[in-house]
């Protein structure tokens, strides 16, 4: 025994400072512009103006070039990353952008007629795999949350003249309606202090190959900052066209370049799932919004033309809206962050929305920039960690995509045979390796397990990356269970009766809006997935 000293635990415990200019430094970093008014410009000026609450922030934003305007599946960080790290208020939020809730995604993909669920609740295993597997050959029902899934069900319930939630339990995302999600966000950059500046970048006044001096706009305004945060989008007016930075394309993983997306309604039938459904020249996204499903068809230039797939869409989704086209180029600059330039969203990287990453990278993203500005250009800084912490997330989303493409035996169109031939999944080989010696891999031994984790992208870990492989039957030798088929099936009954008492998503909404304690043990309790305990180590308190 040593007198006040314990061997074990941390006795100094420290608080991360955000660091802030002196008054008199003539080198401080006070005024940033952010250029770019869509989701990734919006979401970081907000973050700069709610931690750090001193610099002066400028939203630059041209009236004539639109944003992009899709970007509505997420990933279940976004309820902590809006709710507690901005601090946006979860009433006024569901009041005013009307999301719903993303359980997991749904794939038409892969050998089963049904396809198969991705259901976030993944690493709970809360069911069983192998015993799913053997029960029916697929992965459906090898947690609770794909069961939900299945059944079109959210764990609330009515019990008496009580409202029960388990959403607290089992991580979800939003959808988000775009145009309403980014002029709410508007909305909240205007109640934090964002200055707004309409205006068009022409050029870009460089002083020195990393250094933006100032900006000029098309009606003669110079502007002048101590930091520029690029959120132009796949213009990437700064990073890409005034730094001229290399770009690492992602093409020979991802073979798609070109969206057609529209409308369809849902008759009041809202799945608590996005669908991902394979098309002849690649997939369509179906996201629930409270009006209609929105759709968007995701496919290669090189194999069909505009109309070709407008046409599939429409023959698909009879009477889906008129057709609006989107172009776009999967890859990552070599760097995000070059003097005093960092760019954020497609102005730096993008990989096709197949698994909803756009908002969760952006997140990152803003993470690291509020985390490590300094507060100086006196002051030390770590720009090439920043670097290579994200570019090394953006290249693990390539490889995990890849491998959706190069497994997926649905189709026998010109494109998924090229595909299944030539897709490049070369990165994620060590992990697919593995797994073919043995799954699931989150069962795998611990140190092999570490040794492939750094495979797997972040979010997604080998539970997501395993659902994927198992939901299309890529072969793998099954771990052998350790228990009598019985428990297994006697799990699996008890969760069939729980979820055939479970609410349809519209009326568990309408749950959460008449009772707000709802959202409140979501974000507040302790054993919830989104409670402040969750969100501060990962950093988003
Ligand atoms: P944009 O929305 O393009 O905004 C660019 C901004 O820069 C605009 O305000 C524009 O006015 C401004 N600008 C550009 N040039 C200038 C200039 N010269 N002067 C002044 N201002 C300028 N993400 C998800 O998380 N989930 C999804 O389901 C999803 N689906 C997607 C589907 C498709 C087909 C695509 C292409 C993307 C999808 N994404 C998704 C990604 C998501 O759309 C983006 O990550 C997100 O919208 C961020 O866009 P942005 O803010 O970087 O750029």
């Amino acid at each position: 025994q040593l007198p006040g000293i314990s061997l074990r635990s941390n006795h100094e415990p420290l608080v991360e400072m955000l660091p802030r200019p002196a008054v008199d430094d003539q080198k401080a970093i006070r005024r940033v512009a952010v250029v770019g008014g869509g989701t990734a410009g919006y979401l970081t000026a907000i973050a700069l103006r709610t931690k750090r609450p001193w610099l002066e922030v400028s939203l630059i934003e041209s009236p004539s070039i639109p944003i992009i305007g899709v970007g509505e599946a997420t990933v279940p960080g976004i309820v902590i990353f809006l709710h507690h790290y901005l601090g946006i208020d979860v009433e006024d939020f569901y009041r005013q952008v009307r999301p719903t809730w993303k359980q997991g995604i749904r794939f038409e993909w892969g050998p089963r007629p049904d396809g198969f669920m991705a259901p976030f609740d993944w690493d709970s295993n809360s069911i069983g795999t192998a015993g799913a597997v053997d029960a029916g050959g697929g992965i459906d029902g090898y947690t609770l949350q794909s069961l939900l899934m299945s059944a079109e069900r959210a764990p609330v319930f009515d019990v008496g003249d009580r409202h029960l939630s388990l959403m607290k339990y089992l991580p979800f995302a939003y959808h988000l309606d775009n145009a309403r999600f980014v002029s709410y966000l508007a909305d909240i950059a205007k109640q934090r202090g964002v200055q707004h500046v309409e205006a068009k970048i022409e050029d870009v006044a460089l002083s020195g190959d990393d250094w933006v001096d100032h900006l000029h706009t098309t009606d003669g305004r110079k502007l002048s900052y101590d930091f520029y945060v690029d959120c132009s989008g796949f213009r990437s007016m700064l990073l890409g066209k005034a730094f001229r930075t290399p770009f690492h394309s992602y093409a020979s993983s991802l073979f798609t370049d070109s969206a057609v997306t529209g409308n369809v309604g849902h008759g009041g039938n809202l799945k608590p799932y996005t669908s991902a459904i394979t098309m002849n020249s690649g997939w369509c996204w179906d996201i629930p919004t409270p009006q209609d499903d929105h759709l968007g068809y995701v496919y290669s230039s090189n194999a069909i033309s505009d109309d070709q797939a407008a046409a599939e869409l429409a023959a698909r989704f009879p009477g889906v809206s008129e057709p609006r086209f989107v172009r776009f180029r999967v890859g990552r600059h070599e760097k995000a962050w070059r003097g005093n330039v960092m760019a954020i969203g497609n102005s730096y990287a993008f990989v096709e929305p197949l698994e909803s990453t756009g908002i969760l990278m952006i997140t990152s993203s803003v993470q690291a920039l509020v985390a490590s500005l300094p507060g100086s250009w006196a002051d030390p800084q770590c720009r090439d960690m920043v670097n290579v912490g994200l570019a090394n997330r953006w290249d693990a989303l390539r490889w995990f995509l890849s491998i959706h493409y190069r497994f997926n035996t649905r189709r026998d169109t010109p494109f998924w045979r090229e595909v299944r031939a030539n897709t490049d999944i070369s990165g994620a080989q060590p992990m697919l390796d593995m797994y073919a010696t043995g799954a699931p891999l989150r069962y795998r031994n611990p140190l092999l397990r570490t040794f492939v984790q750094g495979n797997a992208p972040t979010f997604y870990g080998l539970a997501g990356v395993e659902t994927i492989l198992l939901g299309q039957q890529v072969p793998t030798r099954l771990l052998h269970r350790a228990e009598p088929p019985a428990r297994w099936q006697a799990r699996r009954n008890a969760a069939d009766a729980f979820v055939r008492r479970a609410l349809p998503q519209l009326e568990a909404l309408s749950r959460f809006h008449d009772d707000p304690a709802l959202n409140q043990q979501l974000l507040f309790d302790a054993d919830s997935w989104a409670s402040p305990l969750r969100a501060e180590p990962i950093g988003m308190l």
